[in-house]
């Protein structure tokens, strides 16, 4: 995502001043006819980046953190199974009382003809136990009816989103479309993304996510603006859909992927650190294919698309020098993206591939 401020998002456009270009490592690849692919459009003219320099944009400690978010997960569902199978006896004596609980009670109420108060607690108290699930069912179970549910979860909110949203084709928004096949030829995908426009009612964001074997890319209506209204700002636009369709091409939406991690990432702390890496990751590979620095795609959401031009690059650069402190520390901590002052600074030093995590 874009946010730029813990689970915010971002992007940018270039400005006077601090402009940097990608390191000299990154081969940015380039058209071979035209200025967006080749002359008929259809972006064929873009040749596949070496892997290796895709695979450099990395954040130095992505794949650490991500070999250590799954490890984290296993550990938890085997820790689950393992406190479900040595509570089983638990569990079964469990279910065999409130099934006795549950005979007893019929039969007493076929006896009687007037149900008593002490009948009444009876059930109650049956109730009580059937509501009262051992702890080892309960972790269980709950392991299981989430990772269910996901699928089903997932393609909800895409039916959502796609009744909600303008799909971006070559005949709508063709030039943000021409973008993201542009992309797409660069990274060696074999499909397209779907990328769809959202009325955000002011929220400036976008995001890529995922369905099974599938994954796409959603960008606020007011992000747009700036490239078809206030500042025909196209190279902001770029570095927004090139940090989307980075996550992708990382394979960070993907269904493998979130299971992998779906439940040490809620860890407080390490599944936010985790996030930023990936952060980092995207911002880095949007500097490569989009050739912007990024840093007023980061303006755009922090100031706001009407003012974020005012805003002067050296100046906010020499205040994000500023913002430090135990504090600030914490807060970064927390946030599922870099604060917006750590992530321009590494954007702003492309020759340091990673930025700082804390
Ligand atoms: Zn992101």
């Amino acid at each position: 995502m874009m946010n730029n401020q813990g689970n915010q998002q971002n992007a940018p456009v270039r400005q006077a001043g601090v402009y940097m270009p990608p390191p000299a490592s990154y081969d940015v690849s380039v058209p071979t006819t035209g200025s967006n692919g080749n002359s008929n459009g259809t972006g064929d003219g873009y040749q596949p980046i070496d892997k290796k320099i895709l695979h450099q944009c990395r954040h130095k400690a992505e794949r650490r953190w991500y070999r250590r978010l799954v490890v984290l997960n296993l550990l938890i569902i085997a820790a689950a199974i393992g406190f479900f199978l040595y509570a089983f006896e638990d569990t079964r004596t469990y279910a065999e009382d409130v099934y006795n609980a549950v005979v007893e009670e019929m039969e007493d109420l076929e006896n009687v003809e007037d149900v008593r108060d002490a009948d009444v607690e009876k059930l109650d108290d049956v109730e009580k136990e059937a509501n009262d699930l051992p702890d080892s069912l309960l972790y269980l179970l709950e392991i299981v009816i989430t990772v269910v549910a996901i699928p089903f979860v997932v393609y909800y909110v895409y039916a959502q989103y796609r009744s909600m949203s303008v799909c971006i084709t070559p005949k709508t928004y063709p030039e943000i479309y021409a973008i993201v096949e542009e992309y797409a030829r660069k990274l060696g995908m074999k499909k397209v993304p779907k990328i769809y426009m959202i009325q955000g009612n002011g929220v400036l964001n976008a995001f890529s996510t995922f369905i099974p074997f599938k994954q796409y890319i959603e960008i606020y209506a007011d992000l747009l603006e700036v490239a078809y209204r206030e500042y025909h700002d196209m190279d902001t636009i770029r570095f927004i859909i090139a940090h989307e369709i980075a996550h992708i091409y990382y394979k960070h939406a993907t269904m493998h992927y979130y299971y992998a991690i779906m439940f040490s990432q809620m860890i407080p702390i390490l599944g936010s650190t985790a996030s930023r890496t990936r952060e980092y990751s995207c911002d880095r590979l949007a500097q490569l294919l989009s050739g912007s620095d990024g840093i007023d795609a980061m303006m755009a959401l922090t100031a706001g698309i009407h003012l974020y031009k005012q805003v002067d690059h050296e100046d906010y650069i020499e205040h994000a020098r500023t913002v430090k402190g135990f504090f600030i520390f914490c807060w970064n901590l927390v946030c599922d993206h870099p604060i917006t002052t750590k992530r321009v600074l590494a954007l702003a030093d492309p020759e340091k591939k990673s930025g700082k995590l804390y």
